[in-house]
C-alpha cells in the first residue's frame, strides 16, 4: 500500500541546519507554500514600522521574537486560502508556548474541518561546528533570493546567480559569528524542548542534516512520501 503524501509539516532544527533550503525544495515538489517566519519577520523589520524596528533589534542580536507576535503570525498565515492545501512551517514553532498555541489552533473546529492537522515534524540534526561554518559562508541573490554557500553551494559562474543571472548578492545581517553563538544558545534552551514535545505526540521524524543538500532531501522525500 502506498503511503499518503504528508502535506502538513514543521521543519525543526538549529540555525543553519538547512531548514530553509529543504523547505524550499519540499515546497516545489509538493506545490505548497514554505512559510519562513524568519523571512516574514525580516520583511516587517525592513518596512520601517515601529513593530519592525523592535523586531530588527531582536533579530540582529540573535534573540527570539516574543511568542505572542509569533502566534499571531502563525494564525494569520495558516488561515490564508493559499495555505489550505498544506503548509511547511520553516522556523516556527520555536518554543513550547508557540507549539502549544499551534496545537490549539490546529485543534479548532475550523482547522479540523479543513484537514489541517500536523502530519510530521522534520527535525534536521546538525552539530554546532557545522552550523557555524554553514551560516558564516551563506549568501543569497539580491534579486531572486536563491540561497548559496561559498563552499557547499557556490554559483556555477562566479558572481552570477544561477537562476536569474543577477550579479548582486546579499548576506543576512544576523549571519555573524557572535549572533550565531547566541542563536545556538537560544536553540538549545528554548527550542530544543520541542524535540521531546513532538516525540511524545508521535510526530517527530529525525533527519541527519549533515550531508549534501540532495542527500538530505532524499531522506526527507522518503519520509514525506512524494
Ligand atoms: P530564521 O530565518 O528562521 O533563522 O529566523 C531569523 C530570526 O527570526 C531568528 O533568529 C529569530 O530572531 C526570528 N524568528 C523566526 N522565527 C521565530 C519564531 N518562531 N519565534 C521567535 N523568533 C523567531
Amino acid at each position: 500500500m502506498s503511503q499518503e503524501v504528508l502535506r502538513h509539516l514543521v521543519m525543526l532544527g538549529p540555525p543553519g541546519s538547512g531548514k530553509g533550503t529543504q523547505a524550499t525544495i519540499l515546497s516545489e515538489k509538493l506545490g505548497i507554500n514554505a512559510i519562513s517566519t524568519g523571512s516574514l519577520l525580516r520583511h516587517e523589520a525592513e518596512s520601517g514600522s515601529k513593530e519592525g524596528e523592535k523586531i530588527k533589534k531582536l533579530i540582529d542580536k540573535g534573540n527570539l521574537v516574543p511568542d505572542t507576535i509569533m502566534i499571531n503570525i502563525m494564525k494569520q498565515t495558516l488561515l490564508k486560502p493559499e495555505n489550505l492545501k498544506g503548509y511547511i512551517l520553516d522556523g516556527s514553532p520555536r518554543s513550547v508556548p508557540q507549539a502549544k498555541a499551534l496545537d490549539k489552533m490546529l485543534a479548532s473546529r475550523q482547522m479540523k474541518k479543513l484537514g489541517q492537522a500536523l502530519d510530521a515534524v522534520l527535525y534536521l540534526q546538525v552539530p554546532d561546528d557545522y552550523v557555524i561554518e554553514r551560516i558564516i559562508g551563506r549568501f543569497q541573490c539580491a534579486n531572486c533570493k536563491t540561497l548559496y554557500h561559498e563552499r557547499f553551494k557556490p554559483t556555477k559562474v562566479f558572481g552570477i546567480c544561477d537562476v536569474c543571472e543577477h550579479k548582486e548578492f546579499i548576506r543576512r545581517e544576523d549571519d555573524t559569528y557572535e549572533t550565531v553563538v547566541s542563536r545556538l544558545r537560544n536553540f538549545r534552551e528554548i527550542t530544543a524542548p520541542l524535540v521531546p514535545y513532538y516525540e511524545k505526540r508521535g510526530l517527530l521524524r529525525c533527519v541527519d542534516g549533515t550531508g549534501p543538500i540532495d542527500v538530505v532531501s532524499e531522506k526527507i522525500r522518503k519520509i514525506v512520501g512524494y
